[in-house]
């Protein structure tokens, strides 16, 4: 394993630290997940041994893949992080212990039906903080009946809470404080979904700020990604 790895590991996990001081947080409520899209899964096997255990993946094919060659890390928890579509739900409920991007009643029944008696999936209300219709996301004005959607009609489902990729366009903690806005009309509905996956390489220190529970973080402890196609 290089020590390329090791060391943008460590000074991660001390911004981390640092950023959850100065806010006031205890950062033992912080959970780093370490996105690891298009790299070979043998990085993940490193990164386990420099013990994570969150790892976050765009691609259900991908995360499918890499989860069956890594079978015997078998205390890692996968996270998916990319946008869904509905006819990949099975699969995706199949391959994610947590997904990030539920933004649509639809997608929610399709997951559910994929195992409605299963073992309660984590899954975050995704929102789209951009002009962008197009944008993965659920517009801020619709997480709220979303999550009222959800709670009602997909009880293998369990949110618990949301999450967002702050806009190029905007300052990070503007952003994340619309995000924290969503938050709390969730929690309207659903009170105890109370966990923020929010901050990638770029803010995650403005994310900590605004209560950012679960951090997205691939190029800051990766390196560059692979080309992909
Ligand atoms: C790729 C990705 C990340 C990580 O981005 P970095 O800038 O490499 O930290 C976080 N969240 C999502 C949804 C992603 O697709």
């Amino acid at each position: 394993m290089t020590t390329d790895l090791t060391a943008r590991l460590a000074d991660v996990d001390a911004r981390i630290a640092d950023a959850a001081r100065s806010a006031g947080r205890d950062p033992a409520e912080i959970t780093r997940i370490v996105v690891t899209k298009f790299h070979a899964a043998p990085l993940i096997a490193d990164l386990y041994e420099l013990g994570v255990r969150d790892v976050g993946e765009s691609r259900q094919q991908e995360l499918s893949a890499k989860r069956d060659e890594l079978s015997e890390l078998a205390d890692l928890t996968w996270h998916f992080v990319g946008q869904v579509q509905t006819k990949k739900a099975r699969a995706v409920r199949a391959s994610a212990d947590v997904v990030h991007s539920l933004d649509r009643e639809r997608l929610a029944d399709a997951l559910h039906l994929a195992d409605p008696g299963g073992a309660a999936l984590d899954v975050f209300l995704q929102v789209n903080l951009t002009d962008d219709p197009g944008r993965g996301g659920a517009a801020p004005d619709d997480v709220e009946p979303l999550a009222t959607h959800v709670a009602a009609n997909c009880p293998s489902l369990r949110v618990r809470g949301v999450m967002a990729v702050a806009p190029l366009t905007a300052a990070p903690a503007e952003a994340f404080a619309r995000l924290a806005a969503a938050a709390d009309a969730v929690r309207r509905v659903i009170p105890d979904a109370t966990w923020m996956s929010a901050g990638m390489s770029g803010d995650f220190a403005e994310a900590i700020a605004a209560g950012a529970t679960h951090l997205r973080i691939g190029t800051a402890i990766t390196g560059p990604r692979p080309v992909h196609g």
